[in-house]
């Protein structure tokens, strides 16, 4: 970690709760989040390729874009988490 690591660790929060307001709790398959996911990281690609071409003036865009996928990652990890409580519940039922 570094000093910069809460600062940034507190935008994926906030990003994280932005997408909790706007989609809810979502289940998804695994594979399904690796889609929303790969969206997101296409969205930095462009962002940073549009910086490269010399379309975009600065990166604050691809930084944003970052911020995002940090966030999906978060969700997908808590939805699998979830599901896999479920699984042992299930299980021990
Ligand atoms: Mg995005």
């Amino acid at each position: 970690m570094t000093a910069a690591t809460p600062g940034v660790l507190a935008e994926v929060r906030r990003e994280r709760e932005r997408q909790e307001a706007k989609w809810g709790e979502q289940t998804l398959d695994p594979a399904v989040w690796l889609m929303v996911l790969g969206e997101e990281v296409g969205e930095a690609n462009q962002a940073a390729l549009e910086h490269l071409m010399g379309t975009r003036a600065d990166l604050s865009h691809y930084r944003e874009e970052l911020v995002q996928v940090a966030a999906v990652a978060v969700r997908a990890i808590e939805n699998l988490d979830r599901q896999q409580a479920a699984q042992v519940r299930t299980v021990q039922v």
